[in-house]
């Protein structure tokens, strides 16, 4: 804080030192023979912790030339830092209007001055300067970054794809996996509104970008349930089975619900059951418990939950256990049997069951970009001895 000051005082005083080592040369020199009444002015602000009015003190002292330029830029940026973002804004616009059209420092301030409103929240303004700088060709990989930032924010898919592109043409960058999440977005949209034809389209587009897109199988596989083509949907999730088996704990209910529709499901009695032994998991457990149940009644369910609990204790799967008991419901249940059902919605609801792979940000539901690192596709169900 302290030094952030001493460079408002510092920066007027180099470039009145600077200014009257050229006064030979330079027609720009103000204060001849000495510092201004304004530096002092300014100092004395400071003193009496008034910012805002030194700041303009300081901004009319400060003469913009190749010299003084980079301070301007360096005190506006550390206020944006310290979220001071007005104030950034002021020494930014001031630089803008005191260097030339063809100065490169002209695109540089453009450049911060765009980033000083994308940290206010004015994404119209910071999207308007970004664009100047992707037109004019400058800063054009950084503006690009920050375009897609913003109508990300805004939710404006197609513009996110067109940018996208262009930034995929400027650096060779692969973004096809983050197109298709575009995609999905407009996807989702779509479906929101109930318009399956036009969302099934932009899944079939997000899957042409990049085939291994698991949120375009799952939005796919759904929306051929609301259609209820319930075959359609039931191999597509086999499909994403095959192609990513981390996903597994998303897809096994929504299996089970397809063929318990087509009246299929004691077919998938074995197909779970191959599914636990190759990757084990509680999802498919519970999946599997609630088959045997629908087919074979509460009591092989219990006698299946005990002997898999015997083997990997689970909290969720104790919890199944419980409902069971009480669903057979022939005996009065001990009193304990309540409290511990109250024990493991407790434990269940402490439990995030999504995680990050890149910066360990967990979760209680699935986000298919990181609200931590802001990256896509990083977010897993975790698949733990406690929780999968
Ligand atoms: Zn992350």
């Amino acid at each position: 804080m302290e030094l952030l000051w001493l460079l408002l005082p510092v920066a007027a005083f180099s470039g009145w030192w600077v200014a009257s080592r050229h006064s030979g040369q330079r027609s720009r020199v103000r204060a001849k023979g000495g510092l201004s009444a304004d530096y002092f002015k300014g100092i004395n602000y400071l003193l009496n912790e008034q910012p805002d009015k030194a700041i303009d003190v300081f901004i009319k002292v400060l003469e913009v030339d190749e010299d003084t330029a980079e301070t301007h830029l360096a005190l506006g940026n550390l206020y944006r830092r310290r979220g001071e973002v007005d104030r950034a804004i002021r020494i930014h616009q001031n630089l803008l209007a005191r260097v030339g059209a063809g100065d490169s420092q002209r695109f540089e301030a453009l450049l911060e001055l765009a980033q000083d409103h994308l940290s206010a929240g004015l994404l119209d303004r910071a999207e308007g300067l970004f664009s100047e700088l992707v037109e004019g060709g400058h800063y054009k990989v950084q503006a690009l970054r920050q375009l897609i930032d913003i109508y990300e924010q805004e939710k404006d898919w197609d513009k996110a794809i067109a940018v996208s592109g262009q930034l995929e043409a400027e650096t060779g960058l692969q973004l096809a996996p983050v197109i298709a999440h575009y995609r999905c977005e407009k996807a989702e949209q779509a479906k929101r509104a109930n318009a399956l034809e036009p969302a099934l389209e932009e899944i079939h587009k997000a899957l042409r970008a990049d085939p291994d897109c698991i949120r375009a199988l799952l939005l796919q596989g759904d929306l051929y349930v609301m259609q209820a083509d319930f075959p359609h949907a039931a191999s597509i999730f086999r499909q994403l089975v095959k192609k990513d088996s981390d996903y597994l704990p998303e897809v096994v209910e929504r299996l089970r619900v397809c063929h318990q529709a087509m009246g299929t499901s004691a077919a998938l009695i074995p197909y779970f059951s191959d599914l636990l032994a190759q990757h084990g998991g509680i999802s498919v457990t519970l999946n599997l418990v609630e088959l045997i149940q629908y087919e074979r009644g509460v009591q092989e369910a219990i006698q299946f939950m005990t002997e898999h609990l015997q083997r990997r204790p689970t909290v969720r799967g104790f919890d199944r256990l419980l409902d069971l008991e009480k669903e057979l419901g022939n005996q009065p249940s001990p009193p304990y049997i309540g409290i511990f059902k109250e024990l493991t919605i407790q434990l269940m609801e402490e439990r995030a069951i999504y995680r990050c792979d890149h910066c360990g940000y967990s979760a209680k539901s699935l986000h298919w970009k990181c609200p931590g690192c802001k990256n896509w596709n990083t977010i897993k169900p975790i698949q733990g001895v406690q929780d999968e």
